[in-house]
């Protein structure tokens, strides 16, 4: 087994054993319920590949399953379960009425042409189709690492060739651009979760007590690893809106380090032109990529793989908050020595679940179809403008036109979705904070897989037996 697998196990123990659940009903919730690993071939010129591809589907307590497509070199069987499980108890953790699913391919989409992987994503899901893994009742994947919409509208596409009558077929995936089913914040929702999951935490001074944190967000120094899609729209949105400074970044072929603060967007810039940060003008260049974690700063942001905090560098961190914008980037051993020490770590199933949410949003809207706000736009905007208009009359006064711009406007999707999100960030930071008082526990990831498993047993206990 995986060491990011026995991880995963690992913390999800910690916290069963606390719930004392009986070993039957705890052998439920821990392990995946289907595994498939195919072997996907495809014409390549006048040759034919065939590629490694995983689909785990960890809990259907909830169904839809729900789960990205990661598609990396590093892909294996136990990544996806690990990653399955994961998902079950982030789910659970935002309220997010589905189980948990992940898969991959085994490819370096950085190295193939466009062409090879368009076959290579639709063979993939018609895979999933004849097995009846894919589908808007049964498993919804979304993007992961190295896959984005581009690859989402293929998987879609070739799900509503092969099944012709599904009504629902769009949402059979999410992560699709706007055009073609997607909803406005999906492709920013996971960096904009983590933002929301900061702000939340700097509502709460006690918590920031606890890890040595005080003052505003605004100016505080934050390291990210990683630029990829979570990476970059969440040092941006805390650069841009926030006022953070954003003093190193950690990528592939070595690590960007200014005390001053980088230009995220200059930089995300430079990585599309280049291929990885070396070079970058402003900053100073460090070889060893992963040696970016351990230097001063008030926030780690890990937001590329798994396992990069371990326990040989995890003495080193100088970050009072982590926030794991990534899957799996601490391992157990570290995070139990960083919690010694008083860091805190909002763990990844609660930190990165901005993408499920805004998938859940995005699944909804494709049954509904039609677009969140459509029917309510108008007329919230008229019955504002006249509410402003008669507070105009009474006070005799007249209201700046930027406010009444403000208090007269009707809602679009992508309000209602930045809405969702940051409510669903804020409540679920409450139930952990609450699982953690109760429970008398000290770190958050116990007290958050508390929240998730609690949830997840009763639905289980309250299922029924069948046949
Ligand atoms: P991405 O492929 O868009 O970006 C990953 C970035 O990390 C890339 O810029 C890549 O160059 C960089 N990277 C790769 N290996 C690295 C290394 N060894 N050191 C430093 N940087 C490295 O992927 P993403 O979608 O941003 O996903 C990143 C993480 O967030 C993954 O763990 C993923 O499972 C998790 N996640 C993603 C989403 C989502 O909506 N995309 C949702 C939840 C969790």
């Amino acid at each position: 087994m995986s060491d990011f697998r026995k991880n995963v196990y690992r913390m999800f123990d910690r916290a069963s054993k606390i719930l004392e659940l009986p070993d039957g009903l705890t052998e439920r919730l821990k392990q995946s319920s289907i595994t498939l690993h195919m072997k996907i071939p495809v014409r390549d010129g006048d040759n034919i590949r065939v590629f490694d591809a995983y689909r785990a589907e960890h809990s259907f307590h909830r169904k839809p399953v729900k789960g990205g497509i990661r598609f990396d070199l590093s892909v294996s069987s136990d990544e996806v379960v690990a990653l399955a499980t994961l998902m079950t108890f982030k789910c659970a953790l935002v309220n997010v009425p589905f189980g948990g699913a992940k898969g991959g391919i085994c490819i370096d989409p950085r190295k193939e042409s466009v062409e090879l992987l368009e076959k290579v994503t639709r063979r993939y899901a018609a895979e999933l189709c004849w097995r009846n893994c894919i589908g808007p009742a049964t498993d919804v994947p979304a993007p992961d690492m190295g896959s984005g919409e581009r690859e989402m509208a293929w998987i879609a596409d070739t799900y509503s060739i092969l099944k012709p009558n599904e009504l629902n077929a769009l949402a059979c995936v999410t992560g699709k651009p706007v055009g073609q089913g997607g909803i406005r914040g999906r492709s920013e929702a996971t960096g904009r979760g983590v933002q929301y999951v900061i702000h939340e935490f700097f509502r709460h001074p006690k918590e920031m007590a606890r890890c040595h944190l005080d003052g505003a967000l605004e100016g505080k120094k934050i390291i990210v690893q990683g630029l990829g899609n979570v990476g970059y729209h969440a040092a941006k949105f805390l650069q841009q809106e926030d006022g953070c400074k954003i003093i190193g970044i950690g990528e592939r072929d070595g690590a960007l380090w200014n005390p001053s603060g980088l230009d995220v967007e200059a930089v995300s810039q430079y990585l599309k032109e280049h291929g990885g940060v070396k070079g970058y003008g402003d900053a100073t260049f460090l070889e060893n990529g992963p040696s970016i974690l351990t230097r001063e700063c008030d926030i780690l942001i890990p937001a590329a793989l798994e396992n990069q905090i371990h326990s040989n560098n995890c003495d080193e961190i100088k970050a009072r908050l982590i926030v794991e914008a990534a899957n799996g980037p601490t391992t157990a051993n570290a995070a139990e020595r960083l919690e010694e020490r008083d860091v805190t770590i909002l763990p990844d199933f609660y930190a990165n679940a901005g993408g499920v949410t805004v998938s859940y949003f995005e699944w909804s809207k494709n049954l509904a179809h039609m677009r969140l706000g459509r029917m309510n736009k108008r007329i919230d905007a008229t019955r504002r403008s006249k509410l402003v208009d008669q507070l105009e009359t009474l006070t005799d006064k007249r209201i700046d036109t930027h406010v009444r711009d403000e208090l007269a406007y009707g809602y679009s999707e992508i309000d209602h979705v930045r809405s969702g999100l940051d409510d669903t960030m804020r409540e679920a930071f409450a139930e952990i904070i609450n699982a953690r008082d109760r429970f008398n526990v000290k770190d958050m990831r116990t007290a958050a897989f508390i929240a998730s498993i609690e949830k997840v047993a009763e639905t289980i206990q309250t299922m029924g037996n069948w046949p």
